[in-house]
């Protein structure tokens, strides 16, 4: 293994409180976006330790805990990950590519999720109405929903697991963890964490690695596991919906985006280029809340066009690790074909590249450095329009009118996040109800934050995470009547 760190003394599974191999000792491999570099060999898993891990989670469900003890488990890994926020920072940029200040950003930024959730626990402390219907006292309970799996994305290796492992422990719900192939270092550098600092009950969280299909498939099969929260991409959602059925079981699905980011000409352009670059680079463009189309009311799009264009030209694409990098890699040479198809789809079809060229074929399979691209004249005919590109390509389309800018931003399967630029007061209140967006930035390209709720509609998914709706997710609310009539003994 080339990647030594004080958080990964073992590189492994965790089932039952304990580190394991697969049962067949074969391992796979992660490696480094930018070098190529083999980073660690990790267990290649699959239904058998899978089908263990669940009877774990479901045995660690009679150990049940109060609130006192479950919110002391929250406060102790949110200080946890502020402490090694650097290292678990130098790991997630080594397996994911991006800057390393956004990848220990992003280790501050899980901390957030359990630190809300430690400080709001109460919310899920048991009420008794004030009305007494049918001479009966009523008492409302929120139960753990079972024994869970947790399914995240390799574009936020400690972000989306930090949601959901959040909400779980809150609810004390037992959990199978199960990271992307691409990025589990992160994972088990937090399970590392856990185990030494916390006093969780062994089987309470669990963590399977290995190839998605065959452990996707267990959990679905597993009549242990009632609850499947995913973070990822919609068609996987879809087959999760299609797979469910059978065991009935809860889904939470974040999936995809395809996120406008409307500017009309009132609007302080300055500001909100400023706020599109800081949007739509982060993570090198591979983000579920990215802007993916640009529409600009049609007087100002040169001016806005430049002014973005000028900003995105300083931007420092290279590794991660190396200071003053503002984009790392993209994940893959998948992610990096699809950028450049969707770039020279949209030339194709008449669009105009304001900043950029085509950065050619891909020669080998790691070091994809797209550079910030910015093209105009994109239709909804092209493929960056309609599909997430996922990647360092600013489209931008041209609209004339309120009407027009609704019906464009509204165009699309997905609905999870939008951006409103206006000074007009008026036109945001007529705009934001309208928009079929469950998260509206106005006068602001920021994404989601631990103390708000988050998540999709439409092709982007269902359920929420952060904020108090989010404590729910892993929740099965039981109501008890308590007869008031003295019973007769
Ligand atoms: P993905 O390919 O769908 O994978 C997501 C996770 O599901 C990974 O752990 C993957 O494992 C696993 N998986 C794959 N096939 C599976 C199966 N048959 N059963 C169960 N699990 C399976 O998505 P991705 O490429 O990693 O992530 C990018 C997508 O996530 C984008 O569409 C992005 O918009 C979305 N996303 C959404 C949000 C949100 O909040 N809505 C946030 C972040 C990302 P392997 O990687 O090992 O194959």
């Amino acid at each position: 293994m080339t990647l030594n760190s004080p958080l990964l003394p073992e590189v492994k599974g965790y089932i039952d409180g304990a580190w394991q191999g697969a049962d067949d000792a074969t391992t796979f491999q992660v490696t480094n976006p930018a070098t190529g570099e083999v980073l660690a060999e990790v267990p290649a898993m699959g239904p058998a330790e899978t089908t263990r891990a669940a009877a774990a989670a479901a045995a660690a469900l009679e150990h049940e805990s109060d609130l006192a003890t479950r919110r002391r488990w929250l406060e102790a890994i949110a200080a946890a990950l502020e402490q090694h926020r650097e290292e678990i920072g130098r790991i997630l940029t080594l397996e994911h590519g991006k800057p390393h200040a956004e990848g220990s950003g992003e280790a501050l930024y899980a901390a957030g999720f359990f630190a809300y959730a430690a400080r709001h626990i109460e919310a899920l402390a048991p009420r008794t109405l004030e009305e007494q219907p049918r001479d009966c006292s009523w008492t409302i309970y929120q139960r753990p929903a079972g024994a869970v799996a947790l399914v995240t994305p390799w574009n936020f290796p400690i972000g989306m697991i930090a949601k959901k492992l959040s909400a779980s422990l809150a609810a004390g719900a037992p959990a199978v963890i199960k990271p992307s192939a691409k990025t589990p270092l992160t994972l088990i550098a937090l399970l590392t964490l856990l185990d030494r600092e916390l006093d969780l009950p062994s089987g309470m969280v669990n963590l399977v690695t290995g190839a998605a299909g065959p452990i996707g498939d267990a959990l679905l099969s597993d009549p242990h596991i009632r609850v499947i929260s995913f973070t990822g991409s919609t068609g996987i959602g879809q087959a999760l919906i299609r797979g469910s059925a059978d065991g009935v079981k809860r889904l939470a699905l974040e999936l995809g985006g395809n996120a406008p980011f409307i500017v009309f000409a009132d609007a302080d352009l300055e500001h909100a280029a400023e706020q599109l670059i800081a949007n739509k680079f982060r993570g090198g463009g591979q983000t579920c809340v990215c802007a993916n189309r640009i529409l600009v009311e049609a007087s100002v799009m040169e001016p806005f066009a430049e002014r973005v264009a000028e900003r995105a030209r300083q931007l420092t694409v290279g590794n991660g690790m190396e200071p003053g990098v503002d984009i790392g890699p993209l994940i893959d040479r998948s992610g990096y074909d699809k950028v450049r198809r969707h770039y020279l789809d949209a030339i194709e079809r008449g669009a105009v590249s304001v900043l950029g060229d085509d950065p050619g074929a891909l020669e080998r399979d790691y070091g994809a450095y797209f550079p910030p691209t910015v093209i105009r004249g994109v239709t909804p005919q092209m493929a960056c329009w309609q599909e997430e590109t996922f990647g360092p390509l600013v489209p931008m389309t041209a609209f004339s009118d309120e009407s027009q800018a609704l019906t464009l931003a509204n165009d699309t399967e997905f609905g999870l996040a939008a951006y409103l630029f206006t000074a007009d007061g008026a036109r945001a209140e007529r705009f934001i109800p309208r928009l079929q967006f469950p998260h509206v930035g106005y006068n602001t390209g920021s994404g989601p934050t631990p103390e708000a709720p988050f998540g999709g509609m439409k092709h982007s998914g269902f359920g929420r995470e952060g904020g108090l709706e989010g404590l729910f997710e892993f929740i099965e609310t039981q109501t008890v009547p308590t007869a008031l009539k003295k019973q007769r003994s």
